[in-house]
């Protein structure tokens, strides 16, 4: 989809607490309490609570609250659409501070919820097949703009004390964003945040190696993915540009040094598109390149996305290349 990015010009605005880590809100905080505990309850009021209004953070001394909610603030982006699927899964139109936007989605899949977010205004790695990258790049997204996403989402479907699965698959690629992901991360992960198990988020990559080699030096970090999207390197140049400089071999080399965890395996996205990657060989050649990894393949039938060139296969084609794979 494409996005726009002006800029809104307007009085200033206090500074808005939403994405600061528990150091930076303890700094903010500083010159208006000499208690240290009171920056951690503004941190599990904001993310664990996802309490906006900074005066009703009850446990907090009142003229605190009040002092607070004249200097600071807590901003979340704001919902503009939401687009709805007949399989219950909505599609979020995020707007930003600058004007620009960004798209978020709940996704449902039997009684499993999964937040797919945005790391990126638009997307500098131009796949063929993508919307997005048609784009370019924008910009990369603040933590709090990223957190946003769920907060939002979180507090529209009243995620809040469930369950759910996040994975950073919007827009733009998160390991050209992964200071700011991985900040991000850190406070969904943290129990007084929103208290997710790392082992439910997954960053999916198109495929850059020095990224993947920074994740995995990371700990805790999210799961890996890898968005394949072809079995050849020929094929996957013209898909996605990043193979010309990553190519299969490297990226296949990469996922086998990448540290797991018991039980952990990377995943392997696969695109399949009509009549461009969804042959006989192309499964075959896929099964050859994930042989012997600790790995599991998905195969996700492309979404029409208005992309010329580019079609869904049919029902027949991808149960085919799903049978062929086992
Ligand atoms: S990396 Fe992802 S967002 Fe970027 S162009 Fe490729 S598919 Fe689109």
């Amino acid at each position: 989809m494409q996005r726009s990015a002006t800029t809104r010009t307007g009085p200033s605005r206090p500074p808005n607490l939403f994405g600061m880590d528990r150091e930076e809100i303890a700094s903010a905080l500083a010159p208006f309490t000499g208690r240290p505990y009171h920056a951690s309850q503004v941190f599990h009021w904001m993310y664990g609570r996802l309490q906006t209004d900074l005066r009703d953070m009850t446990d907090l001394p009142a003229a605190l609250r009040r002092g607070l909610s004249e200097r600071f603030r807590v901003t979340w982006p704001e919902v503009k659409e939401i687009r709805r699927s007949a399989d219950g899964s909505k599609k979020y139109v995020v707007a930003l501070e600058d004007g620009g936007e960004i798209e978020a989605v709940y996704i449902l899949y039997g009684a499993r919820v999964t937040l797919c977010l945005s790391s990126q205004i638009g997307c500098p790695l131009a796949c063929a097949f993508c919307l997005t990258g048609t784009m370019g790049l924008v910009r990369n997204l603040a933590p709090g703009e990223i957190l946003g996403q769920i907060a939002v989402i979180a507090r529209d479907n009243a995620l809040a004390g469930t369950s759910y699965r996040v994975v950073f698959m919007g827009m733009g690629e998160p390991l050209l964003n992964l200071d700011a992901v991985m900040r991000a991360f850190r406070l969904m992960v943290d129990t007084k945040g929103f208290g997710l198990s790392p082992r439910r988020v997954t960053l999916s990559t198109a495929g850059l190696v020095p990224g993947i080699d920074r994740l995995a030096r990371e700990s805790p970090r999210p799961r890996l993915a890898i968005s394949l999207g072809a079995s050849r390197d020929v094929q996957r140049d013209d898909l996605m540009p990043i193979n010309r400089r990553y190519d299969l071999d490297a990226l296949i080399d990469a996922c086998r040094r990448f540290p797991l965890g018991p039980r952990e395996k990377v995943t392997f996205e696969y695109c399949l598109i009509d009549g461009v990657n969804d042959s006989d060989e192309d499964a075959f050649r896929l099964a050859r390149r994930t042989r012997n990894l600790r790995a599991k393949v998905n195969i996700i039938p492309y979404n029409e996305a208005g992309v010329p060139g580019f079609k869904t296969p049919s029902a027949e084609r991808a149960g085919r290349f799903r049978d062929l794979l086992l």
